[in-house]
């Protein structure tokens, strides 16, 4: 099959949810390399969006699929999964959380995030206390009430009515978090870095005041990790930019290296809001799911990844911020990065990268936005700085 046959089945049969993709189909990938089906290679600086930490077909990623694929893939959680209880070890080992609930998706952890804090409130006889405080700009997900703790309308709006009990609040705004809290307030949910709406970083100042808020009001600070977990902002989780710990947190894409996993990650106190039949899933934490997340986690710690998307990262700024006086502003922790350009010109810049084989994302017309493999070297990124210095 061609391409354009592939594009007229999807334009024929797909939901329209993705609009007009960019145009390629890809067969096979291999470290941070993408081969499309005519055999054309592309360098992935996107990674699936910060999902491919470990770029495409990791050995030990293959093999844990393999290897438990061939056992066997799922049974329930009606039984004890050998793999599940090794996977929550091994995140309470190396994270502030010491109880963890798995899921599919980023949204389904966060789901799990919100439903955690409002039980726990209940169970503690304040049912009064329900509602959450989140931030401007941030992203959550796409079920309904993750898009609404999303704070951009356009991912609300369509689905409304939404979600009771949810307030936005400016980013970095200390005065308007505190006025927001009242007597209904269970949580305030952080992205510790934003990502999807252009790489916002929340300051130092500004955490530490939120966690003391929190625990002068005997509320829960909820970190959605899910694209700054395992790795991605230099740290392992992004909540330790700040030294400061979360109550509860989530995480979903790097966690199985492309496989579909999420998880909700939460101190004992806060864990102490689910009891048994509270919560649910059925293919969440199932044997193959843990099996791939043990050995993306593990790969993670064991080649040093966080400290070399910190090295990676503060090279590549270093060498962006000189680059053009196209470029006005270069945002990044880590490897999260946003180009600011002075002209809107990002989707043709995003555009002419991808026909030289560079691939990568925007944020609006104005913003390029990069989120490379985690395990990228410095020769990967003078290949990406030469292409990218040719076009600009
Ligand atoms: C991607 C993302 C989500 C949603 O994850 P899905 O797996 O697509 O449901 C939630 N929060 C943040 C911060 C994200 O980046």
């Amino acid at each position: 099959m061609n391409l354009n046959e592939i594009i007229e089945l999807d334009s024929k049969h797909f939901m329209n949810t993705f609009g007009a993709r960019t145009p390629v189909c890809f067969e096979y990938g291999k470290g941070i390399h993408l081969y499309d089906i005519e055999g054309k290679m592309y360098t992935d600086f996107f990674a699936g969006i910060a999902v491919n930490a470990l770029g495409h077909s990791h050995p030990a990623i293959v093999d844990a699929i393999t290897k438990q694929a061939s056992k066997f893939i799922h049974c329930s959680n009606l039984y004890y999964i050998k793999q599940q209880a090794l996977l929550a070890k091994l995140l309470t080992d190396v994270s502030c959380a010491d109880r963890i609930f798995f899921s599919n998706s980023g949204a389904e952890a966060n789901e799990g995030a919100l439903k955690l804090a409002r039980a726990y409130f209940k169970k503690k006889g304040q049912p009064n206390k329900y509602s959450f405080i989140c931030l401007e700009k941030s992203f959550h997900g796409r079920t309904i009430t993750t898009a609404t703790a999303t704070g951009q309308e356009k991912y609300s709006k369509p689905f409304a009515p939404l979600t009771p009990g949810f307030k936005h609040v400016p980013i970095n705004d200390f005065d308007a978090l505190s006025k927001a809290v009242d007597e209904n307030t269970c949580a305030i949910l952080l992205e510790p870095v934003q990502g999807e709406s252009g790489v916002h970083p929340l300051t130092k100042d500004y955490v530490t005041a939120v966690r003391k808020l929190c625990d002068e009001k005997g509320i829960f600070l909820i970190f959605d990790e899910v694209q700054t977990g395992l790795g991605r902002t230099g740290k392992l989780f992004g909540y330790q930019l700040f030294d400061v710990e979360p109550d509860i947190f989530t995480l979903a894409k790097a966690l199985g290296a492309g496989f579909p996993i999420g998880a909700v990650c939460a101190k004992e106190e806060a864990a102490k809001g689910f009891e048994p039949g509270d919560h649910g899933t059925t293919f969440g934490g199932n044997p193959l799911a843990c099996a791939v997340a043990l050995a993306s986690v593990t790969a993670i710690l064991d080649e040093h990844l966080s400290e070399n998307a910190a090295n990676m990262g503060d090279y590549l700024a270093s060498i962006l911020l000189t680059l053009s006086d196209k470029i006005i502003e270069v945002r990044h922790v880590g490897l999260m990065f946003a180009i600011d350009f002075k002209e809107p010109i990002a989707v043709t810049v995003k555009q002419k990268l991808f026909e030289k084989g560079l691939l990568v994302g925007n944020v609006g017309t104005t913003t390029l936005r990069v989120l490379p493999p985690l395990i990228i070297t410095k020769s990967d990124i003078n290949y990406f700085i030469c292409v990218l210095m040719e076009i600009l």
